[in-house]
């Protein structure tokens, strides 16, 4: 098993976890951006969200939902900044889905997800929501792509 993330879901290298669950596991990232840098990881392989199944999806995000605050407060934070680098054009550099938690206070000179765009922006809004809507097809009940239904 080459993928880090999913050796340390087997236990077979060592992580500071701060929480188990039955489809997630959560650590500390080892080389911190703050104190309380968490990473929250899907226990099966996904190289990106768009590969989540849709129950893993929902099991990451209620992870991600129930250590926002427990980690904002152990640390004394006054917010947290919660992104994820979807893909190697983004910056992401282990092809298993993390979602990073990390603790922000004022004035500690990072700055908000906007910050990290150029604003590099070619196209108007109505021809751009279109393009979306095609590619996103018709609403679904359940919010699940009828192409990736499980069973
Ligand atoms: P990304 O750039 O979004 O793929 O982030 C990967 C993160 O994983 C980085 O912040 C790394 O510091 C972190 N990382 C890499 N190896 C480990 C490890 N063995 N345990 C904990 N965090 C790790
Ligand atoms: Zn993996």
């Amino acid at each position: 098993m080459s993928c880090i993330f999913c050796r340390i879901v087997a236990g077979e290298i060592p992580a500071e976890v701060v929480a188990r669950e039955p489809e997630v596991i959560a650590f500390l990232d080892v080389q911190p951006l703050a104190d309380g840098h968490v990473l929250v990881v899907p226990r099966a392989h996904a190289a990106s969200v768009e590969d989540l199944k849709p129950a893993e999806a929902d099991a990451l995000f209620r992870a991600v939902v129930r250590l926002a605050g427990p980690v904002r407060t152990a640390l004394g934070a006054a917010g947290t900044t919660i992104g994820i680098n979807n893909g190697e054009a983004t910056g992401q550099t282990i092809a298993h889905v993390h979602v990073h938690i990390v603790p922000r206070w004022e004035g500690d000179g990072a700055g908000s997800v906007h910050t990290i765009f150029p604003r590099n922006v070619k196209r108007k809004l109505p021809e751009v929501g279109a393009a979306i809507r095609k590619a996103l097809g018709p609403p679904t009940r359940d919010g699940i792509d009828p192409a990736r239904r499980p069973d």
